[in-house]
């Protein structure tokens, strides 16, 4: 399961900045993905809940992003980004080139002592 592996290894990387800052209890972490990833932001929520379960995380709160995805419409020439259903904000054409998409990355975190 796609969302399940990325949320292990997100899971290891707010770990590690929880030991870099000297320890604590995270309370609030938001999480943005690029628009382009097959990634359903309910379906790593709930994953993280099962991660996090039982370990220094639980009771942590998962907020999940989505980027939007910078194209290029061949129908009108225009630069842009696309909606969710991958077509021309400013057109409805769907002959879209994708210029770039933001991998995952983590956006803030809250951490009470
Ligand atoms: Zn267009």
């Amino acid at each position: 399961m796609h969302e399940m592996a990325i949320t292990i290894a997100l899971v290891d990387v707010l770990n590690e900045e929880i030991e870099r800052a000297g320890g604590g209890r995270l309370v609030d972490v938001v999480l943005t993905v690029g628009g382009l990833g097959a990634l359903e932001p309910g379906a790593l929520s709930a994953c993280f809940e099962t991660v996090v379960e039982g370990t220094a995380l639980e009771g942590a709160r998962l907020s999940v992003r989505r980027l939007p995805i910078r194209i290029h419409c061949r129908g009108c020439r225009a630069d842009g980004i696309c909606d969710e259903h991958f077509r021309c904000l400013d057109c409805g054409g769907t002959d879209l080139v994708v210029l770039g998409s933001e991998p995952m990355r983590v956006e803030s975190m809250t951490m009470t002592k």
